[in-house]
């Protein structure tokens, strides 16, 4: 074989062919290809210029002496900066690499492949420009002071890959300081999914939000917003778990995220689940037993959400689950982030969102939910697929609504 060419996803699949290949008697592999990496070559994203710059004239409306007057137009009617430039239509990706995918702390440059693929959706899913933006900083003060010194740029800020519990802290205090949409798609944008996907699970069981008791293992950036936006969706049993088990009052290492979210009763996440309706994972890998899903109500609701590893894998209980899900694309139901977050921005910079809030977040878990009709419904379709061209625009338009019901809409 003079060139070997891998085409596979994963870095563990790619090496386990090519050691395959390796083993086979009478076969020489000279070379290897990798289709991933030759893709990434380059990068995979770039500027382009929206205007010809053939002549003396363009050159001079474009660029000086024209730009002038522009500027001096911003200068004095700052909005206007939305009309004249990129800002109205321009995301800032901003990590600084703690928690790359399931990766861990790869640092600034590490992360940036990722940001990069992040841009590409927020393109081809919502035609945003977006940056990635890496910071070589992980002190949250120095986060927050860059980002703001940054935030003229842009019409939204996308938190990424930010490690808990910094991101709460960095989330809110960007929040408060910026009068731009600031968007943890880590936490809010995985919470909107698994929503829409829970609306849906309960209909086919018959189970309503209000009575349900809910398991959420993992108390991080996902389990903590996913929580909370639970309660703002009308849930009023939600016991939340992390490494030490149920997250209760008596606990003296709890975080102030966790502690508001805490219960009475502690005990390990097997007790949380005696009778459970619906069990939520986004913690680690295999975590959840069998016998755990079977101590459950009837008509259990299992989304195992761990990447790439879920909690528990979908065949083992498979015969005792109502609605199974992960977050996979090879099993059926995926809750995919990408269903989410490229409308909320699109929606919130249509209608420059001064901020983004639960209603908004509430509204885009019901359009989501709303793109399955009720006759497809069907416990292996319970969330659309990302590449419905609808989800996008449907999302964008409930988010618009929402921000104008808030009073956060300044268009
Ligand atoms: P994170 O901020 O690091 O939080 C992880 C949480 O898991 C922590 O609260 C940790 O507990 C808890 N944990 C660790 N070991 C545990 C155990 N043995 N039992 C129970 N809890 C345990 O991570 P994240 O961003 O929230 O993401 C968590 C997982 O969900 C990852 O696998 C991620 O890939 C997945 N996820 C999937 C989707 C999706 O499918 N759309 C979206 C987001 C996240 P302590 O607080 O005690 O350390
Ligand atoms: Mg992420």
């Amino acid at each position: 074989v003079r060139t070997l060419t891998v085409n596979a996803a994963s870095t563990e699949h790619a090496e386990e062919i090519v050691q395959a290949v390796r083993a086979l008697p009478e076969i020489e592999v000279l070379a290897v290809s990798d289709r991933t990496f030759s893709l990434h070559e380059g990068g995979k994203i770039h500027i382009k210029s929206r205007l010809p710059l053939h002549s003396q004239e363009d050159l001079a409306m474009a660029y000086t002496p024209g730009v002038g007057r522009i500027c001096m137009e911003i200068s004095q009617r700052p909005e206007r900066v939305y009309d004249l430039t990129i800002k109205g239509n321009t995301v800032a990706i901003v990590t600084d690499g703690s928690a790359v995918l399931g990766l861990g702390n790869l640092g600034p440059a590490g992360a940036l492949p990722v940001m990069e693929g992040k841009a590409m959706l927020f393109k081809e899913f919502a035609d945003i420009d977006a940056f990635p933006i890496c910071l070589d900083t992980q002190d949250p003060d120095e986060i927050v002071e860059t980002v703001k010194h940054m935030a003229p740029v842009f019409g939204g800020i996308n938190l990424e890959d930010i490690s808990a519990p910094r991101c709460f802290e960095i989330e809110a205090r960007l929040r408060q300081e910026l009068d731009i949409p600031v968007f943890h798609d880590d936490q809010h944008g995985t919470a909107i999914v698994t929503l829409a996907a829970l609306i849906n699970a309960l209909t086919l069981v018959g189970k309503s939000l209000e009575t349900i008791k809910i398991v959420i293992n993992g108390a991080g950036a996902a389990g903590v917003a996913i929580a909370q936006l639970l309660q703002k969706a009308g849930t009023t049993q939600v016991i939340l778990c992390d490494s030490r088990g149920i997250i209760s009052c008596d606990r003296i290492d709890l975080t102030p995220q966790k502690r508001a979210l805490a219960v009475e009763t502690p005990g390990p996440l097997a007790e949380a689940m005696v009778g459970a309706d619906v069990f939520l994972g986004v913690s680690v890998p295999g975590v959840v037993g069998v016998e755990m899903v079977q101590s459950m109500a009837p008509a259990p609701i299992v989304f195992a959400m761990a990447n790439p590893i879920p909690e528990i894998q979908p065949e083992l209980v498979s015969e005792y689950v109502a609605v199974m899900a992960t977050g996979r694309s090879d099993y059926a139901n995926q809750i995919n982030n990408v269903l989410a977050f490229p409308g909320v921005l699109r929606g919130a910079l249509d209608c420059r969102a001064q901020a983004l809030t639960a209603t908004m977040y509430l509204e885009a878990a019901q359009a989501i939910a709303s793109l399955v009709h009720p006759q497809e419904l069907s416990p292996e379709h319970i969330i659309p697929s990302v590449f419905d061209q609808r989800v996008a625009a449907t999302v964008a338009s409930a988010v618009k609504h929402a921000a104008r019901v808030d009073g956060v809409a300044k268009r």
